[in-house]
């Protein structure tokens, strides 16, 4: 028969309920204690949102907060019979925490751009500024090499003649990356999203990971999207080479065969 000493059998009661609650950014510790990801706009918030955040930590955690990598604020040492109370109290304030509504972290902004031959001088200051080399001054003139230009925005906001101007607004969109324990490079979706493309692009992303995900729990969006990429590129690669797997001999050709299925089993 299994036997709990009072201090284990403690543990366990004190955690069992919250292990099972799978709260969104509520993550387990040794010893019982929990930490609760809070998050904040890419690292932007109000001072009330942080003065919120630090009252819960107080009444509710160990009154530790811990500012992370990934532009959070970790409510630190929170034992698992306060979790559900400060998931609540976080749910009522308006809080969020890391997994609730849209990540903003891999959207950058960018700016098409012009020039206003009025007010440009030819003083070279956006060429100074442009980290691409994408502007030199020719003959007195800016002359912006397109292909170079990322929309950055530098010299748009650098030009002390505000002779650069802004003509579109657009998003990059990067995915799946993450500086944890296993930092990884984000995925350029493509350049220049319009803001009335990104909740669309984000949906897709979000049914993608749902669609491909191969663990029942929680899954990097990271590992799944590296999954579809080499599934897609191994179809595209079985299709240019459609009956002529066998000169790659029966190893390679099952190989291959075995991560067709799983693509066309999971579509
Ligand atoms: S937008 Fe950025 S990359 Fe493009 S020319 Fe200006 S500074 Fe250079």
């Amino acid at each position: 028969m299994q036997t709990f000493s009072p201090s284990k059998k403690k543990f366990d009661l004190d955690t069992l309920f919250y292990r099972g609650a799978n709260y969104h950014g509520v993550m387990g510790k040794t010893k019982g204690t929990f930490f609760v990801k809070i998050k904040t706009n890419s690292g932007f918030t109000n001072a009330d949102y942080l003065v919120k955040a630090a009252e819960l930590a107080k009444k509710y955690g160990d009154g530790t907060l811990e500012r992370t990598t990934r532009q959070s604020v970790e409510n630190q040492g929170v034992p698992g019979t306060n979790v559900d109370k400060l998931m609540t109290e976080i749910y009522a304030s308006g809080l969020a925490t890391i997994g609730m509504g849209y990540c903003t972290e891999g959207l950058v902004g960018q700016g098409r751009l012009d020039i206003d031959e009025e007010k440009f001088n030819g003083c070279g200051r956006c060429a100074e500024l442009c980290r691409v080399d994408a502007i030199s001054i020719v003959l007195g003139k800016s002359v912006i090499d397109s292909d170079k230009c990322i929309s950055c925005g530098w010299c748009i906001r650098g030009c002390p003649h505000e002779a650069v101007i802004e003509t579109e607004r657009g998003y990059t969109m990067w995915i799946g990356g993450n500086d944890a324990r296993r930092p990884a490079d984000g995925i350029l979706l493509k350049s220049f999203y319009t803001k009335e493309e990104i909740p669309g692009l984000i949906d897709a992303v979000a049914k993608t990971l749902v669609k491909y995900k191969t663990k029942a729990g929680r899954e990097r969006l990271g590992n799944v999207m590296k999954q579809v990429a080499r599934a897609s590129s191994l179809m595209r690669c079985w299709l240019r080479c459609r009956g002529k797997l066998t000169v790659y001999g029966s190893m390679r050709g099952w190989w291959l065969k075995d991560h067709l299925l799983l693509y066309t089993a999971r579509r």
